[in-house]
């Protein structure tokens, strides 16, 4: 099994009968959230277009001199860079693009000579900056480089392990996280995955020219067989830039809370009102679930919330976490080998943000996570906890998303499990 790229067999395999585009491929893709196209700047086509890599020692003003641009109009272009976006220097390599337009022939005042129409500057990888003499003024803008985006399919049929299978098949390691996060409250993926279960993924693969090596994933639609039980998710926009995974009835498949708050080997120890601590030799009751996992698996915030606490606690729990996550829930993490960076008191953290990692500190005797649930401040067992689902699909958008639904599911269709 291979990921490949994806080429559209017709509609034949289609496992709806209800009518499909005929240009399936195009019509996914206006499903994607937008391709953030860089737009040319407008009529810049028919400008004379220069493009320079910013040598050692240049700076605007040596540049605007080079290329004729008269006392006047440098001025004009320094203070409006300079209000808009100050450029303090260029870095050797920085790639700019100016943009020359001829006079028009009434207007003689500037002799013939060609001004400056626009200049672009790269600011980094990500971000372009631009400057464009308009009617009145020199307006700025900074725009988003443009990226490629692929869609993909790849399928599996589990031989050992879902993740094993999933590598065998070409797929990025965050497609596996991912997956194993979306149906992380259908099925555990440690567990229940078994010899035989198949996998299908349609994903859309991102990525800017020449760094193809550092492209981004999502799966946009995947379905698992599980035990001859057949799950699916939809990936679906209720906001703009906000998307979440849907099954086919349109019921979210996440939760306001994570089901688990770190990837880890077993659970070692489970909630119960009494035990025996193995370190003060004594019957306790146990508050929490312990999670055994590699010192250093980085542990994440649950659910959305405000950090309580955050450092050494001298009751045994060592380094700890404690989030406040609305009037009803707070978690507890502890025993932390160390705490992510830039997590303190009073910070807002959202679910699934690393906050800290696995360690042994405190009254510990292994690396593991000691994870705690409260709900109206009274302990909850977080491993049996029912968390509210979130919501379904608005019923105005119900339409895009059924949509949606049938162009993935076909492509879902059409893609083989090997
Ligand atoms: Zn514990």
């Amino acid at each position: 099994p291979r990921a490949a790229p994806l080429e559209l067999s017709g509609n034949d395999k289609a496992p709806l009968n209800e009518v499909a585009p005929p240009e399936a491929k195009t019509a996914v893709r206006d499903l994607l959230p937008p391709q953030q196209d860089l737009p040319p700047l407008e009529g810049l086509s028919t400008l004379r277009h220069v493009s320079h890599l910013a040598h050692p020692g240049d700076s605007l003003t040596r540049l605007f001199i080079k290329f004729g641009l008269k006392e006047p109009e440098r001025q004009l272009w320094l203070q409006s860079i300079q209000k808009s976006h100050p450029i303090k220097g260029l870095r050797p390599g920085q790639e700019m693009h100016f943009y020359f337009v001829k006079p028009e022939p009434s207007a003689n005042r500037s002799g013939g000579q060609e001004t400056l129409k626009a200049l672009e500057i790269e600011l980094n990888e990500d971000w372009i900056l631009t400057w464009e003499k308009g009617r009145k003024e020199i307006v700025f803008s900074k725009r988003e480089k443009p990226y490629d985006v692929e869609l993909k399919t790849a399928g599996g049929v589990v031989e050992s392990s879902l993740p094993e299978e999933a590598l065998k098949a070409g797929l990025d390691p965050s497609l596996i996280s991912q997956l194993a996060d979306i149906f992380s409250w259908e099925i555990d993926f440690h567990k229940d995955i078994q010899t035989g279960d198949t996998f299908k993924l349609l994903y859309e693969q991102k990525s800017r020219k020449g760094r193809e090596d550092q492209a981004s994933f999502r799966i946009l639609a995947a379905e698992i067989v599980n035990a001859g039980q057949k799950f699916f998710a939809i990936y679906f926009e209720q906001e703009k830039g906000k998307g979440s995974y849907y099954d086919l009835d349109g019921r979210s498949l996440a939760r306001a809370f994570l089901r688990f708050p770190l990837e880890f080997t077993s659970i070692s120890s489970q909630f119960s009102h009494s035990r025996f601590h193995p370190i003060l030799k004594v019957d306790r009751p146990h508050n929490g679930v312990d999670f055994s996992a590699k010192r250093g698996t980085p542990v994440r915030a649950v659910s959305d919330g405000k950090v309580l606490y955050a450092g050494w606690q001298k009751g045994g729990y060592g380094r700890m976490i404690e989030i406040q996550h609305d009037s009803v829930y707070a978690t507890r993490y502890a025993h932390l080998q160390g705490l992510a960076q830039g997590i303190h008191r009073g910070l807002n953290v959202h679910r699934g943000q690393i906050i800290g990692y696995v360690g042994s500190t405190g009254r510990s005797t292994g690396a593991h996570l000691h994870f705690e649930l409260y709900k109206d401040k009274e302990y909850v067992d977080a491993l049996k906890f029912e968390y509210p689902p979130e919501d379904k699909i608005e019923p105005a958008l119900r339409r895009l998303f059924d949509n949606a639904k049938k162009l993935f599911l076909t492509e879902l269709a059409a893609t083989p499990h090997s």
